[in-house]
């Protein structure tokens, strides 16, 4: 199936900043999550190519292959995508070093004599605000590869065993002569594993992993928001015959809160206040996460004011004090006047008739207006 521009999956521009990607990326996520779509098919899939997009666009030097070489240039299946709820086919090595290893005969650590560290796996954890604020332990599912049990991971059928491969003596790189240059490339015959399987283990055709759901507790520190990563050592693909496991990345996902914005460690909400309590002052009940508090309100208030209450926000999880909790009061024209209200407005507004000393922001207003008009 020819896969889309990557861009296209996002739906946006190609000189994005890294802002509109993270949005656009995030939107898309929220919208096609597994879980909020089970059994939809369709749904998962356009999740899987999200993440494989955000994946490859959010890394500079992936989005600088892709921009010149396309899809060819960042091809993740050479990381073994895994499949699955929660999945991009998430490879963190450097692209670079796996394209032109077989060039420089470099050849990475560890890929010689079919040893292969396993690929790290990417698993997006959607938490609420105050999860992400308490910390949490949650259990999730993950389809990744394991060692295949039959076999032991080596591929070969019971009671046969990989051999050496004949053509390159188990170096899995070969050296060729082209003209004037020595080259090496990838043995053709064991695509560089150094050993060659002549009998293959029948429940993983020679691969020695099979696919596999793992329930797994994380652990989530309190105060973590989103794009923070858990790292959940060799819980990612098992290697390749009997190399190490990769590595898991939980990525955190905040969703969205009803009354409280986040920014860092600080919160944001807007409170109602009745304009009454606004000319006169007050006290308001006001939301916090640790439930509600009393705020006074001075007399004269504006709305748009904001009120910090200090300490209230979030302790950040790399430490420090806990942000503050930014009240921003909105002031409220009543509506549904009974005749006496309307009465006792009509009083209160005649009281007013030509003293501008009762509006701060309207006589500067007017000020500006007249300015205005006298400087044309
Ligand atoms: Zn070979
Ligand atoms: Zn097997």
């Amino acid at each position: 199936m020819a896969k889309r521009d990557y861009y296209e999956v996002l739906g946006v521009e190609r000189g994005a900043s890294e802002a509109d990607l993270k949005k656009a990326y995030r939107r898309l996520a929220m919208k096609f999550h597994p879980d909020r779509n089970p059994g939809d098919k369709e749904a998962e899939d356009k999740f899987k190519e999200a993440n494989e997009a955000y994946e490859v666009l959010s890394d500079d030097s992936k989005r600088a292959a892709y921009d010149q070489y396309g899809h060819a240039g960042v091809d993740p299946s050479m990381g073994g995508g895994a499949g699955g709820a929660g999945f991009g086919g998430a490879n963190f090595s450097d692209i670079f070093g796996d394209v032109f290893s077989d060039f420089f005969g470099g050849g990475r650590g560890g890929s010689r004599g079919g040893v292969q560290r396993g690929a790290d796996l990417r698993y997006t954890l959607e938490l609420d605000l105050e999860e992400a604020v308490r910390g949490t332990t949650v259990s999730i599912r993950v389809p990744t590869l394991v060692n295949c049990k039959p076999c032991d991971g080596t591929g070969a059928k019971k009671g046969s065993a990989p051999v050496t491969c004949p053509t390159c003596g188990g170096v899995g790189q070969v050296r060729m002569q082209q003209g004037f240059f020595s080259v090496q490339q990838t043995c053709p015959r064991c695509h560089g594993q150094g050993r060659i399987i002549s009998d293959p283990c029948e429940s993983c055709h020679g691969e020695g992993r099979v696919e596999e759901f793992k329930n797994l507790s994380v652990k989530v520190p309190a105060g973590v928001d989103t794009g923070d990563r858990i790292r959940l050592a060799s819980e990612g693909e098992a290697g390749m015959h009997g190399g190490p496991a990769g590595d898991l990345y939980v990525v955190i996902s905040v969703r969205e809160h009803s009354i409280f914005q986040r920014d860092g460690k600080h919160l944001f909400c807007e409170v109602p206040i009745s304009f009454t309590d606004a000319a006169l002052g007050g006290e308001l009940e006001v939301p916090t996460l640790d439930g509600r508090v009393k705020l006074k309100i001075p007399e004269g208030t504006q709305t748009g004011k904001q009120f910090r209450l200090r300490g209230k926000g979030v302790a950040p999880v790399r430490g420090g004090g806990p942000g503050d909790l930014m009240c921003r009061v909105a002031v409220e024209t009543p509506v549904n006047l009974d005749r006496r209200q309307r009465e006792l407005l009509e009083e209160f507004r005649a009281s007013l008739e030509g003293n501008s000393s009762h509006s701060p922001k309207a006589s500067g207003w007017f000020e500006g207006v007249k300015r205005f008009f006298g400087d044309l």
